[in-house]
């Protein structure tokens, strides 16, 4: 184990995956180096299960239950969660992050928030 920050991956055309599960307010994930493991909102996995595993460096995630094996980045979890496909769940993504902005409006962190929406960029 190597001490890593925790600097979320500014990589473009890719939404970090914990600003999803923030948005989903998934809760009861564990932190174990630059992983999460929590239950899976996906398929609603019990609270007491730890199938969804979260490569926050990778920004990927899987889920390892056998019902749901859902599994990609930010935005297949989305599209995973919403029942939709990846395209419309990168249209939601860009809605959430102008309503963020316009929430955010006038504040210091709001400025960052606007610049991140700006830089994350989409695939079209
Ligand atoms: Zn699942």
């Amino acid at each position: 184990m190597t001490p890593q920050s925790d600097d979320i991956p500014t990589r473009k055309q890719e939404i970090p995956i914990v600003l999803i599960l923030g948005h989903y307010a998934v809760t009861g994930l564990s932190k174990r180096g630059g992983e999460l493991w929590g239950p899976c909102p996906i398929h609603n996995g019990g609270r007491e299960k730890r199938d969804l595993h979260i490569d926050v460096r990778n920004n990927s995630f899987v889920c390892f239950s056998q019902v749901c094996c859902a599994h990609g980045n930010a935005l297949d979890f989305v599209a995973a969660m919403e029942k939709c496909s990846v395209q419309e769940a990168a249209l939601k993504v860009r809605e959430w992050m102008a309503e963020e902005s316009i929430a955010t409006e006038g504040t210091s962190r709001g400025r960052g928030e606007r610049s991140f929406s700006k830089s994350a960029g989409f695939n079209h």
